[in-house]
């Protein structure tokens, strides 16, 4: 079997298209992206959110805070912007630096603003089944297996992670949708079983590998989250968590990159637009 590549890439395209329509009838919407740190990779990921948050007529202030930020530094920013009335959307680039105390910061985000769906009332609203803006690349996932039309009632899922910002949503998003959720973490045991028992895996593990071809349910779909980085001849290059021969089993793949990364900003963009309309 050749898995059918889920093509983030085009998917999201997409979605930013119909943006652009939104934006061009409306507001321009304002989004506050604070970076704290120099992370290479959190300064990549602003920059590519930046650079579509511009394609589709809107726009990033960008808010910079050094290595050695404090939590009340960094709160203090949050609710500057909070405030800010020219401000639609509120971004923290996570990670924060071990200093800051990210739960903390998250929970100052006022709920209207919080594009990225991070703050605690947001994520138990995903449980709740209520409605509220939902975490951007858990949201992302959904709408690449929709497009699919992969079916979730009644199915196995297994996520691999249980990260705020990743596996807790998305494992709430699927359980909303009638899947039997399991999630996996680093003290599981045994991820065989369960990996071969789902119909639906999601790895956002960020471990190289982890998910290999014999742990796979032939015809599954499996979401690779993981963005991982490798040297190879003295260049960077993005892996995901999936061995490359799980292509040969699962039914639904998607890569890394072109998969879930194009899903993740399209999808904070369209909470962003959102936000600046209500
Ligand atoms: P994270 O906060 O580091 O969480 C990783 C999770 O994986 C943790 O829950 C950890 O378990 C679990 N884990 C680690 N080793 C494991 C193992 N051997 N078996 C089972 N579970 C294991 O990371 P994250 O923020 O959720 O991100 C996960 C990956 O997705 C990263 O590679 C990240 O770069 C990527 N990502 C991609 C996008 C995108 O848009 N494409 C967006 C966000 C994140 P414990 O809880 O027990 O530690």
């Amino acid at each position: 079997m050749t898995a059918v590549v889920l093509d983030g890439k085009a998917v999201g395209a997409a979605i930013l298209e119909k943006l652009c329509v939104r934006v061009s009838n409306g507001i321009i919407p304002r989004l506050a992206a604070v970076l704290v740190g120099n992370d290479e990779a959190s300064q990549t990921y602003v920059a590519m959110k930046r650079q579509a948050c511009e394609k589709i007529g809107g726009s990033v202030q960008l808010e910079t805070l050094p290595q050695d930020a404090t939590t009340q530094q960094v709160v203090s920013l949050v609710e500057k912007l909070n405030g800010d009335e020219s401000i639609h959307g509120i971004l923290v680039q996570l990670p924060l630096p071990k200093q800051v105390d990210a739960a903390a910061v998250l929970q100052k985000i006022s709920l209207e603003k919080d594009v990225d769906g991070l703050h605690p009332i947001h994520l138990a609203a995903i449980f709740e089944r209520k409605n509220g803006f939902v975490p951007a690349t858990a949201k992302g996932i959904m709408a690449l297996l929709d497009y699919y039309k992969i079916p979730l009632e009644g199915k196995n899922a297994l996520v691999i992670g249980r990260s705020v910002e990743v596996g807790i949503p998305v494992a709430g998003l699927l359980l909303a949708r009638n899947a039997t959720v399991t999630i996996a973490h680093s003290k599981t045991k045994d991820l065989m079983p369960l990996c071969k028992n789902a119909d639906v895996v999601v790895s956002a593990a960020g471990k190289i590998g982890i998910v290999t071809a014999s742990m796979v349910k032939p015809g599954a779909a499996v979401i690779d989250v993981g963005t991982n980085f490798v040297e190879e001849n003295g260049k960077r290059r993005v892996v995901g968590d999936v061995a490359d021969d799980v292509a040969d089993v699962a039914g639904f793949l998607s890569p890394v990159p072109g998969g879930v990364g194009p899903m993740t900003i399209a999808c904070l963009l369209e909470n962003l637009v959102e936000a600046s309309s209500i």
